[in-house]
């Protein structure tokens, strides 16, 4: 038998392998999916703890939920998957934690302002908390995806993370941005006042960053 989306499922099973090391997740929590070339989509299956999600786990569906491929349940958590990339053409692949420090932010409903280059270069101008609705909910997907607009990062509410990306590379990248980010925020509210990078300065490393980033294609080959 010949074995379709091996390229997604590889990358997103190493994604898995990687967010569970790295304490971005524990045990079974986020999800994760990348996007072929037909428009078809990998994601993480539900309920699997990552470090033992094989690539035979991986389930591959229909933007609308047809199952074509896999022997598990695809992730809870789809239909957020599905209405982002709906709405977002440039986005190839998602990754969405239950990371400590965006949590935090979560939960105070906090937006990241932004603080550093690389929020602005990777994640956008800011990195919005969705309004809270039930996980696995359409609400939660409409939510997520009003609150991401055209940025690569948003806080769902009183639960998690969401990065995205127009590769799985991208994706993972913002996640670590996002957590580590977030991070610096909270540590910084509790020093003293937070300031961000002067407005005119944001659209100058907003226009720049696609250039920049490029450069990472080179470090793939
Ligand atoms: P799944 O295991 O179904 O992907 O759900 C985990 C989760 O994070 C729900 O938001
Ligand atoms: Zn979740």
């Amino acid at each position: 038998m010949i074995c379709m989306y091996e390229k997604e499922k590889e990358q997103v099973v190493e994604a898995c392998r990687r967010i569970a090391q790295d304490g971005l997740t524990v045990g079974s929590w986020g999800n994760i999916s990348v996007r072929a070339d037909d428009g078809k989509i990998a994601i993480t299956p539900s309920g699997k703890n990552y470090n033992k999600t094989e690539k035979e786990d991986i389930v591959i569906t229909s933007i609308d939920g047809d199952i074509l491929e896999g022997h598990l349940t695809p992730s809870s958590e789809r239909l957020m998957h599905y209405e982002i990339y709906r709405k977002r053409s440039d986005v190839k692949a998602i990754v969405h934690t239950h990371s400590v420090y965006s949590s935090i932010l979560s939960v105070v409903d906090d937006d990241l302002p932004a603080i550093t280059e690389d929020v602005i270069m990777i994640l956008g101008r800011s990195v919005r908390v969705a309004k809270y609705a039930m996980t696995g909910t359409v609400d939660l997907a409409k939510n997520v995806v009003e609150a991401l607009g055209d940025s690569n990062a948003t806080i769902m509410k009183n639960h998690g993370a969401v990065a995205v990306g127009k590769d799985i590379d991208r994706a993972m990248a913002a996640a670590y941005v996002l957590e580590k980010s977030a991070k610096i925020y909270v540590m910084a509210k509790l020093l003293g006042k937070v300031s961000a990078v002067p407005d005119d300065d944001v659209d100058k490393l907003i226009g720049i960053s696609e250039a920049y980033l490029k450069q990472w294609d080179r470090w793939k080959k």
